[in-house]
C-alpha cells in the first residue's frame, strides 16, 4: 500500500509515517513545515518507498498527483495547539477548512480512502462525559477564538460525511484526545512538552487556572496503531471515531508527576487563564472519550500509561 500523509513532518504524522514504513508500506509526505519539522523525518530520507514534498495542500496540481499515486490519504495537515489558535485565528480557520476541502475534492476524483484528523475539541465545553461520537457538541460564542478551532474541525467532519453520503467517497473521521509523546513541541501551547521543558530547565511549571481541570492523555503510538488498523476495517468507513485514553489526570497532578519523574526542583506557578491565553478564555473541566466504537471496530486497547509517556518525553527532551 502507498499512503499520502499530509502534515507528515508533524508530531503525529511523522510517527504514522515511521509505522507505515515499518510495516512495509510506501509513504509520500506533503508538509509545508509550518508547525512540522524536518528533524522529525530526517531519519527517513533515502529510505526505499519514502518521498517527501515541502509544500502546502493548496498546491492543488501537486496534491492531485500525490493523491493519484496513493491508495489512502491521511489528512493530518492542520493548525493545532490552543495557543496558536488563539493567536492566529485567520490562519487556523483558513488552513483547517480550505485544506480539508481540497483534499476531499481531489480524493473524490479517484475515490481514494481519506482519513480526516479531527479532535476532541469538537465536544467543546460539554460536561456529558464520557464523550460519545453521537454526543451533542457544546461550543462557546464566536468572539472567543478557541471555539474557531472546534468549529473548523466540525466543518471538516460535516464535509467529509457529506462526501461519503452524497458521492460515496470512503472517509474515516478520527477524533484525537490529547495525543502526546516524543517529538511534540511545546511551542503551540501543549501542556506535556511545556511542563517537561520547564522542569528540566528548573523553571517554574506553569499551571493554568486552578489545575483541577483534567485530561486523558494518549500515547502517539497507541493512536498510530489504531489508524493502521482502522484503514483496513471496512466497517470504519463513513464513521466518526474517538481515539484516546480513559485514564484521567488533573493538570496539577500532572505538573507534580513531571517534576517527580524528572527529578526537578521547579516550583509550580498558577497562572490565570486570562493571562495565559486571552481575556474571557474558556477551558473545559474534563475531557474523557467513550471508546466503545473503536474497541468494537478494531479491539483497540492502549498499551502506554501516563508514566510511560512522561518517561519517554523527559528522555526525548534530555537528548535534545
Ligand atoms: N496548560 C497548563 N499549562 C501550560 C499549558 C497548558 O496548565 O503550560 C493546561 C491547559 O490550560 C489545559 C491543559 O493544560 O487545561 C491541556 O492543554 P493543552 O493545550 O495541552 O491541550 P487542550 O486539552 O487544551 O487542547
Amino acid at each position: 500500500m502507498r499512503a499520502l500523509v499530509t502534515g507528515g513532518a508533524g508530531f503525529i504524522g511523522s510517527h504514522l509515517s515511521d509505522a507505515l514504513l515499518a510495516q512495509g508500506d510506501e509513504v509520500l509526505i506533503l508538509d509545508n513545515l509550518s508547525t512540522g519539522s524536518i528533524d522529525n523525518i530526517s531519519h527517513l530520507k533515502g529510505r526505499p518507498g519514502f518521498e517527501y514534498f515541502v509544500d502546502t495542500v493548496n498546491n492543488e496540481p501537486l496534491l492531485a498527483e500525490l493523491i493519484d499515486r496513493s491508495d489512502v490519504v491521511f489528512h493530518l495537515a492542520a493548525a493545532v495547539g490552543v495557543k496558536l489558535i488563539v493567536e492566529q485565528p485567520v490562519h487556523t480557520i483558513e488552513t483547517n477548512v480550505h485544506g480539508t476541502e481540497v483534499v476531499l475534492k481531489h480524493a473524490n476524483k479517484k475515490k481514494k480512502l481519506v482519513v480526516i484528523a479531527s479532535t476532541s475539541e469538537v465536544y467543546g465545553k460539554s460536561d456529558d462525559v464520557p464523550f460519545r461520537e453521537d454526543s451533542d457538541l457544546v461550543l462557546g460564542p464566536t468572539p472567543k477564538h478557541r471555539w474557531a478551532y472546534a468549529c473548523s474541525k466540525a466543518i471538516d467532519e460535516f464535509l467529509a460525511l457529506a462526501y461519503w453520503k452524497e458521492r460515496k467517497l470512503p472517509v474515516i473521521i478520527v477524533r484525537f484526545f490529547n495525543t502526546v509523546g516524543p517529538r511534540q513541541t511545546g511551542q503551540y501551547g501543549m501542556v506535556i512538552p511545556n511542563f517537561v521543558r520547564q522542569s528540566l530547565a528548573g523553571e517554574p511549571i506553569t499551571v493554568f487556572g486552578d489545575g483541577k481541570q483534567t485530561r486523558s492523555f494518549t500515547h502517539v503510538a497507541d493512536v498510530v496503531g489504531a489508524l493502521l488498523k482502522l484503514v483496513r476495517e471496512p466497517k470504519a468507513i463513513g464513521q466518526v471515531i474517538n481515539i484516546g485514553n480513559t485514564q484521567e489526570v488533573s493538570i496539577l497532578q500532572l505538573a507534580e508527576r513531571v517534576r517527580e519523574l524528572s527529578g526537578s526542583q521547579s516550583t509550580i506557578k498558577f497562572i490565570p487563564y486570562d493571562e495565559a491565553y486571552e481575556s474571557g478564555f474558556e477551558d473545559m473541566p474534563r475531557r474523557v472519550p467513550d471508546l466503545k466504537r473503536v474497541k468494537g471496530l478494531i479491539g483497540y486497547e492502549t498499551d502506554n500509561t501516563l508514566d510511560d509517556i512522561l518517561v519517554q518525553v523527559i528522555d526525548y527532551f534530555r537528548k535534545k
